[in-house]
């Protein structure tokens, strides 16, 4: 292990019960997304004692911890909003109970995803206790809505704030493995005008719903045709929702929609999803749309985007992923495994939009994500602490 690798991993040792407690704190809050602010006013006030250099929250209530003053950029994010318990008695302990005990940080958040930001905030405290001093500014950024909206925290900061990196680590689980991926989604609508006539006399009229059946066949059918790529899998289409309209149950239906899911694997575009919708419902009275998300903050901003959450993939000589994979063996003395997330994340923005080279690394299995009973080892916090800080090292002035 080099001499600064062997530096940090003690750092992050000795401050392995600070980071788990600074994570119990967080998860001890419920934070459902658009609710953050409690939560994100604690890890503010993490982030200030741990010395970062500024400590500030946006317009749409991202919380941005900043060191160093350098020229170029480095993220690294993770999402504050956790999804809700579920059912409580699928739990051994409660979702919000925080509790350290065996080597695990305990309650919902865990996992997914707020040890990330537990984590680097002990990062910060690493770095400035060893007096980071490079050419590069790291902003750590505790991000909103994510569970409801990937990606709309990173349009703000990318939009509004003008924050622009050259590299982002995204610190979602991956079981301490290197991320550098994952499919993309979008959301559709498609809508059927038919004609309604008594249900006396259905050939007088023209039914939504048969077609709108017809459709959702040829829906079926597209699935198993679409795309297929190495890394990340196989595109797919799913419908999630059937509504259909008519002025009496004694009449035929003059209306229907679909509401589809679908996963973009490589290659496949906004562009080329929609038009497969178009090529199915072309000689129908139908229209295809792709869907908007807009929703107020807990600042109370309304802001929004296109239900369009694109592929990205960053190929495995990228710089970034080089850098990680030396990081991790500067301090791990072994080879990293190099995969891709099953779930989406802000990488849609961050990369999909943007173009930022950008890989995950983060504390905890996602197999615990929105699952009961989530915990994470603080062994993997004590990790993921390590990892950031070396990683900020390591970058090239
Ligand atoms: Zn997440």
């Amino acid at each position: 292990m080099k001499k600064l690798a062997k530096r940090i991993m003690q750092l992050a040792e000795k401050y392995q019960d600070y980071t788990a407690l600074n994570l119990s704190k967080l998860i001890k809050i419920k934070s459902l997304s658009q609710d953050e602010g409690k939560v994100n006013l604690e890890l503010k006030r993490q982030m200030e004692e741990a010395g970062f250099d500024e400590v500030r929250i946006d317009g749409l209530g991202n919380v941005i911890g900043r060191i160093g003053h350098g020229k170029k950029i480095l993220a690294i994010d993770g999402h504050m909003d956790t999804v809700d318990f579920g059912r409580l008695d699928n739990w051994d302990f409660h979702p919000l109970c925080g509790e350290i005990k065996e080597g695990f940080v305990h309650g919902r958040g865990t996992v997914d995803q707020e040890g990330g930001p537990a984590a680097f905030v002990t990062s910060g405290r690493i770095l400035k206790e060893l007096g980071f001093d490079k050419d590069w500014t790291i902003y750590f950024t505790g991000t909103v809505m994510e569970e409801d909206c990937d990606g709309l925290c990173w349009k703000y900061l990318y939009e509004e704030e003008g924050i622009h990196p050259d590299m982002a680590i995204s610190t979602e689980p991956t079981n301490l493995n290197i991320y550098r991926g994952h499919r993309g989604r979008m959301e559709m609508k498609v809508s059927f005008k038919g004609i309604s006539s008594h249900g006396s006399a259905p050939e007088r009229g023209k039914n939504a719903i048969y077609m709108a059946s017809r459709a959702a066949l040829e829906i079926e059918k597209l699935n198993e045709h679409l795309a297929v790529d190495e890394f990340l899998g196989k595109g797919s289409i799913t419908i999630s929702e059937f509504k259909s309209g008519s002025p009496s149950l004694c009449a035929v239906a003059d209306f229907a929609s679909l509401h589809l899911d679908r996963r973009l694997t490589w290659g496949e575009t906004k562009e080329s999803a929609v038009a497969e919708i178009k090529e199915i419902i072309k000689d129908m009275e139908a229209e295809v749309e792709v869907l908007h998300y807009e929703e107020t903050a807990y600042t109370g901003l309304r802001y929004g985007m296109e239900k369009y959450y694109p592929t990205w993939k960053i190929d495995e000589s990228e710089a970034v992923v080089q850098k990680g994979v030396e990081t991790y063996e500067q301090l791990f003395d072994k080879k990293p495994m190099v995969d891709k997330w099953t779930f989406s994340t802000n990488g849609v923005t961050i990369n999909g939009y943007y173009k930022v080279p950008m890989i995950g690394f983060g504390p905890g299995n996602e197999v615990l994500a929105h699952a009961p009973n989530e915990k994470v080892p603080t062994d993997h916090l004590v990790k993921a602490s390590a990892f950031y800080a070396l990683f900020a090292f390591l970058l090239e002035d």
